[in-house]
């Protein structure tokens, strides 16, 4: 081989295997902050309002409740503690069966368990990773009092479905939209088809404050007695040493607000971006066999995507059977910020052992933690010669791949 060939041929090899990298660039940093930031920081320091309720809060309620369609928004400490109040102040009971996904963070399983309800795991549907409305159906039993519905990654779970078997059924709906602001099924955003729709301003999520969360109702009744929980059993209008119900302190601060608030003026830019550069590598996976995105169809009624994530499936047949694990480093070693997502459906966490709960059978959720590959929301916020550059590092590594495999 002449020497021109050979370098050639070096040009291109495998990061992984000591080539040069196909991306020579980041997507970019999250969170995004600007001078606007610093200044609304400093106005909750200069007014010495640290704590309690921050004017900021009230707006970020105001704000964020009418941005997801609901009349009441409260803001509180996290995305776990707005599951446990929403579940409290819908009145689920200690011994309660609550119907979750096993494909989510562990918080929308624990709150449950920390309330002392049970929380039941069935199936999901293989192509949006969503709780599969009829495996939902086929267990439900008379201890069932609600439904906790994730919207994975962004896309929401099926409303249709799932809004008609709660109301036949007498039961209700907690949305877990920690992956979906700004989501909506039909035009309308997630957050107000059930009772609550909580949602997490943790750091990765696509509105952030490092911590927080923010539930939304349009029943005035659920957000008076949610809001008293997270406010020490306080009634809106009693005095600070009143207590009339038994509560907690799942406040949120006047620094998170006012970061959020500048969030929230960002979100609906950040939703469209995202989406647009989704729509692009989606295409561009077109041509690489071995990832296939969740769902691999769009679906109509979904009219925006949170995209929390971008979620797709390794097909190691097609990586001339190379392991995930090994073609994730190889995708890492070319710049791109890809994981294996959840390790496991989260029934399989050992806290379960010591909590009463029920597994139903999930072999689509087993199947999709074995395959998941993800990239992070922020990768989607990227410029489009970035997404173009990111398409041909996936087809560098799906095309070579077979170098990958051990050497006989
Ligand atoms: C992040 C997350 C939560 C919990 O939110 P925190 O604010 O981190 O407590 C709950 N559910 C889902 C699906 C999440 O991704």
């Amino acid at each position: 081989m002449s020497k021109e060939m050979l370098d050639k041929q070096s040009h291109y090899q495998l990061a992984l295997l000591g080539g040069p990298a196909a991306l020579t660039r980041q997507p970019p940093d999250w969170p995004i902050f600007d001078e606007s930031d610093r200044q609304a920081l400093n106005e909750v320091m200069e007014s010495r309002v640290w704590g309690g309720y921050h004017e900021s809060v009230g707006e970020l309620e105001k704000q964020f409740a009418a941005y997801h369609g609901a009349a009441h928004g409260i803001a509180v400490a996290n995305g776990t503690l707005s599951l446990e109040i929403a579940l409290s102040a819908a009145g689920i009971k200690p011994g309660d069966e609550v119907i979750v996904p096993p494909i989510t963070f562990v918080a929308s399983a624990t709150a449950v368990s920390r309330i002392g309800a049970v929380p039941v795991f069935v199936d999901i549907d293989p192509q949006t990773i969503n709780l599969n409305p009829t495996q939902v159906a086929d267990h439900i039993n008379d201890r069932t009092r609600a439904i906790v519905v994730v919207h994975f990654a962004g896309h929401p779970a099926d409303l249709d479905q799932l809004t008609e078997l709660c109301d036949r059924r007498g039961l209700l709906m907690i949305e877990d939209c920690a992956h979906a602001h700004g989501a909506e099924w039909h035009e309308r955003r997630v957050g107000s088809f059930g009772s609550f729709g909580s949602f997490s301003f943790q750091g990765s999520k696509n509105m952030t404050a490092g911590e927080g969360g923010i539930l939304v109702t349009n029943d005035a009744a659920l957000a008076e007695g949610a809001r008293a929980i997270s406010n020490q059993g306080r009634r809106t209008g009693g005095a600070w040493y009143e207590h009339v119900t038994l509560g907690t302190n799942a406040r949120l601060t006047g620094f998170q607000a006012a970061l959020l608030l500048n969030q929230l003026q960002r979100l609906p830019q950040q939703v469209a971006t995202r989406m647009e550069r989704a729509r692009r590598l989606r295409a561009g996976l077109r041509k690489i066999p071995g990832l296939k995105p969740t769902p691999e169809m769009l679906d109509e009624r979904v009219t925006a995507h949170g995209f929390h994530l971008f979620s797709m499936r390794f097909d190691q047949d097609a990586f001339a059977g190379v392991s995930r694990s090994r073609v994730i480093e190889a995708l890492q070693a070319e710049g791109l910020p890809v994981t294996a997502g959840y390790p496991q459906p989260i029934y399989r966490n050992e806290l379960f052992k010591q909590h009463a709960h029920v597994v139903h059978d999930c072999p689509e959720a087993e199947g999709y933690c074995r395959t998941s590959v993800w990239l992070p929301q922020n990768a989607l916020l990227a410029d489009e010669q970035w997404i173009d550059e990111a398409i041909a590092a996936f087809q560098k590594v799906w095309e070579r791949a077979d170098e990958l495999l051990p050497k006989a």
